[in-house]
């Protein structure tokens, strides 16, 4: 049996990061793996296209209404192909730390969840770059042991990336690889590859900007469920299909500011 595949996938916020990973978790149900995911974003939309356009309760939501959460079905809900879907939620506005909500939230979840040893794959869909200890967490707790990076070609997200980067290196944490999530930049592919290999890593998928994407989020579907016969379906899968057999991973060398730019320009 293979080892458990827990990766978390980091970028700027806005970038794409819950679509791409809920179409992920899909397109590996589709082959037939056990999937988690775990949606650690305060927006809580990393699973609502997993289970029809159904938002399901937080876990802080529900511990701050005070209910005694003890057993999976509180707040594990299976969507798509069975995948187990989970919203950690976020601090109310201004109280509280995100990445301290993530920590309680899963510590609860992992007393509760039996099916959490069983998955192939747990994807932690994490907020926003890395810019303080907090948005960590969950690699310094040793819940994730593959962290991937997904920007674009455009500056500030390639800024976030770079950043998270530095990130992953100060706490001894290998990428396993750079998904370009496309927003239709000139050069994008170029770019966004020299970057992944100028910190020592590699292209692993390059997600051209569809409409189809967006359509099937607005209507509560991943895409893989809505849309399974198009091209980008094939692009998730083939994603899907290399996060699965990767065992390749690198001490990510975050660049210069002034490289970064260059790059770009
Ligand atoms: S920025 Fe970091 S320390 Fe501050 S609330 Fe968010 S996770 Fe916590």
């Amino acid at each position: 049996m293979n080892p458990q595949k827990r990766i978390a996938i980091y970028g700027k916020g806005g970038i794409g990061k819950s679509s791409t990973a809920s179409n992920v978790a899909a397109a590996c149900a589709d082959e037939g793996y056990n999937v988690m995911i775990i949606g650690c974003d305060p927006k809580s939309d990393s699973s609502i296209t997993l289970l029809g356009g159904k938002r399901i309760p937080t876990i802080l939501d529900l511990l701050r209404e005070g209910m005694e959460i003890e057993e999976e079905g509180d707040v594990v809900f299976e969507g798509y192909k069975a995948v187990k879907c989970v919203e950690v939620g976020g601090p109310e506005p201004g109280i509280g730390c995100a990445g301290r909500g993530i920590i309680v939230a899963i510590q609860k979840l992992k007393k509760i969840s039996q099916s959490m040893k069983e998955m192939d794959l747990i994807i932690y869909d994490v907020p926003g770059d890395i810019v303080c200890g907090g948005f960590v967490a969950p690699i310094r707790k040793g819940l994730v042991n593959e962290a991937y990076v997904l920007t674009s070609g455009e500056y500030m997200p390639l800024y976030a990336a770079n950043n998270i980067c530095k990130g992953l290196s100060r706490i001894n944490t290998k990428l396993s690889g750079v998904i370009c999530n496309s927003r239709s930049v000139s050069r994008e592919k170029e770019i966004v590859s020299k970057f992944a290999n100028e910190i020592g890593s590699e292209l692993v998928a390059f997600i051209p900007k569809e409409q189809i994407v967006q359509d099937c989020e607005r209507d509560g579907y991943s895409v893989l469920e809505k849309a399974g016969g198009t091209d980008i379906a094939e692009v998730y899968r083939a994603l899907a299909r290399n996060i699965m057999s990767s065992d390749c991973a690198v001490d990510p060398r975050a660049l210069t500011d002034e490289r970064l730019r260059e790059l770009t320009r």
